[in-house]
């Protein structure tokens, strides 16, 4: 059932299809129990396992998150930082970001964050392959792992049979297919430019912030953009979904993390738009904020569907080539 429940994407297709769906006696709703499983299987697969508590409210929980979150950043850095340092508008060159936060600083506490979600969603990965049967290094099968990553990177299922997934309603579209993959590529190009700023600090000693037109500023802000429309558009089409299959829950957990991602965009922009002027330096203490709510939320909130949804794709491609090559795909 873990498996079978991390391989819905919770389009809605046979709710509608089925004939004992409300108004019927039997008020059958398989998305719905599908999605509940699901949520079972975050908590029991979150690691260390008495954190697994914060998939329960989790909406509320991402909130308080952030708000503490932004608190300690704005506190700190009020605290620690002189106000004519933090409040003044610094010239945009080489190290204009480092007068107010060292980058010391920032490595330390985003490299230890980072860390520790790294561990915590690989130990989450592991279990769920666990319990799937499947042995540990079949995960890592060739062909089977190769299928399963281009099928999440075309997020081939989300296009139904091609006519698209039924949501927000009956109605088959494609408008969830196309946020979600603005959202999930944003986020990679986000991803990229940290990565690449990274390697032009440490290979190069070049220090941010970085021309307009360097590749960590032009990948960050297309990045960025993908990321205002992405969740923007995801967000959207939850608040009109079908309610008969819309769990508080679930909603609760989606709409977390998807308003986190929005706001590390929208920060985001703001801080490049605004760095040459006074009010880089508080920004740039709600944008590292925010990011950090983001990574030390992301084990334990919605992110993790990227990661069991893969698994259990591997293991139907296993399944699929071990005992029924004639079963098709759609
Ligand atoms: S039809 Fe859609 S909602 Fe129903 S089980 Fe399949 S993926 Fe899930």
């Amino acid at each position: 059932l873990a498996y079978l429940a991390n391989l819905c994407h919770d389009c809605g297709s046979c709710y509608y299809a089925c004939q004992y769906a409300p108004p019927h006696e039997f008020q059958l709703n398989f998305p719905k129990m599908l999605a509940d499983i699901r949520l079972q299987t975050y908590r029991k697969y979150a690691w260390p396992g008495p954190l697994s508590a914060l998939f329960q409210r989790n909406g509320m929980t991402v909130g308080l998150v952030a708000a503490a979150s932004l608190a300690l950043f704005l506190w700190a850095m009020f605290f620690f930082i002189e106000r004519p340092v933090l409040l003044a508008a610094h010239p945009d060159n080489a190290g204009a970001f480092y007068a107010v936060l060292s980058h010391r600083t920032m490595a330390w506490t985003f490299g230890i964050v980072f860390l520790f979600v790294v561990v915590a969603l690989a130990a989450g990965l592991v279990r769920f392959w666990r319990d799937t049967g499947e042995k540990f290094g079949d995960f890592f099968s060739p062909e089977p792992l190769t299928h399963s990553v281009v099928d999440a990177l075309r997020l081939r299922y989300l296009a139904g049979g091609g006519e698209g997934c039924t949501y927000p309603d009956e109605t088959p579209s494609h408008a969830r297919r196309w946020f979600h993959h603005l959202t999930f590529y944003g986020f990679m190009l986000c991803f990229a430019a940290t990565c690449v700023a990274t390697i032009y600090h440490y290979g190069f000693r070049w220090k941010a912030p970085y021309a307009l037109s360097s590749l960590p500023v032009l990948l960050g802000t297309a990045g960025g953009i993908g990321l205002l429309i992405g969740p923007a558009g995801l967000l959207w089409l939850k608040a009109i979904r079908d309610r008969a299959l819309s769990g508080a829950k679930q909603t609760g957990m989606d709409v977390g993390f998807l308003a986190l991602l929005l706001l590390s965009s929208i920060s985001g922009l703001l801080l490049l738009a605004l760095r040459e002027s006074s009010a880089m330096g508080v920004l740039l203490g709600i944008h590292l904020a925010i990011i950090m709510a983001l990574f030390v939320t992301l084990p334990y909130g919605k992110f993790v569907h990227a990661l069991y949804r893969l698994a259990a794709l591997v293991r139907f491609h296993l399944e699929r080539r071990r005992i029924a090559p004639q079963i098709g795909t759609e």
